[in-house]
């Protein structure tokens, strides 16, 4: 299988359209990679590591003649974005994003693509805590699954082309109703990372009882917590801001077991903690 494209325009020079130059650069994917950042400082940090070809100080250059575009920017900003470059698309292009909740990327996007372009958005679930210019690299996306949701109307071809890149940076493709993907990945990824940051945030209350000793002691599970909990900040309040229905109604669920576990804690009862951690591994065991 060969897939090549033209000219790749990667909007927003962080960590996921960062891996993308790699990898796309990687695997020979692409005549030429452009892109553009909002910030001056990113978009000098990406010109001092070569990240893409060229990059342009303007979203609107950065997009000219591309038969590719991602936009790669935080889910609350792929709206303007994509009003500010629909006029200088070109004809036939794809125009695809990475953004990690669906339903409100094309709610914000999708009136703004004109006729002719390919939108098929999409969301790759492969990500580190890390952020910005220098923290891509090619292999992210390694053996991770790429979501996409397209509407059904959408030429399958178009789906079929970005389908090909995105399986020769090495990941794989399901296609999925945009509703379905935002209720999964509030199970999977959302509301874990909410979780984890308000272990954190509870450490952080009781440092002066502990003096420290969180830190310092911190064993496996406090330590992936912080971890979780160290991802970009405005890239998760977008994400709790426009997945707030799937979030509230997980995080609702949630609330329930966790009052169920603290009765049990509470009541002695040895049988339901019991029983639950040997469901919960059951589930640990079905995935690795
Ligand atoms: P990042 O913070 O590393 O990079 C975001 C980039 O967007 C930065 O270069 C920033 O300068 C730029 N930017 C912000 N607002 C902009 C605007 N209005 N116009 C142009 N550029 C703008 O973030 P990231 O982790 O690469 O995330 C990008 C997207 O990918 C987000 O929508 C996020 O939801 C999604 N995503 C992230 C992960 C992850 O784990 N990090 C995983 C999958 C998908």
């Amino acid at each position: 299988m060969t897939v090549k494209f033209k000219r790749v325009a990667l909007i927003g020079l962080g960590l996921i359209a960062g891996s993308m130059a790699h990898a796309i650069r990687a695997a020979g994917l692409a005549d030429e990679i452009t892109g553009y950042a909002r910030s001056a400082e990113t978009r000098e940090i990406a010109r001092q590591i070569g990240l893409c070809d060229r990059v342009l100080d303007s979203a609107t250059e950065a997009v000219e003649g591309a038969d590719l575009v991602v936009l790669a920017v935080p889910v609350g900003a792929m709206g303007p974005v994509a009003q500010e470059i629909a006029p200088h698309l070109a004809s036939g292009a794809i125009l695809t994003d990475v953004g990690s909740v669906k339903q409100a990327v094309i709610e914000a996007v999708g009136p703004h693509v004109p006729a002719g372009v390919h939108f098929i958005p999409g969301h790759p679930l492969a990500g580190t805590e890390h952020s910005g210019p220098r923290s891509g690299f090619a292999t992210l996306f390694q053996n991770r699954w790429w979501l996409l949701t397209p509407p059904p109307d959408t030429d399958p071809v178009a789906v079929q082309r970005l389908t090909d890149l995105i399986r020769a940076m090495g990941a794989n493709v399901e296609i999925m109703e945009p509703a379905h993907h935002d209720l999964v990945l509030a199970v999977t990824s959302h509301a874990p990372h909410l979780i984890a940051y308000t272990m954190v945030g509870v450490a952080d209350h009781l440092r002066r009882v502990t003096e420290g000793e969180v830190i310092k002691y911190s064993a496996a599970g406090f330590r992936d917590f912080t971890r979780i909990a160290a991802s970009d900040p405005t890239m998760w309040r977008d994400v709790f801001l426009t997945n707030r229905e799937a979030t509230l109604d997980i995080l609702g669920r949630f609330t329930e077991e966790l009052f169920a576990l603290q009765r049990a804690i509470r009541m002695g009862d040895g049988q339901q903690l019991h029983d639950y951690f040997t469901r919960t591994r059951a589930i640990r065991r079905g995935i690795v």
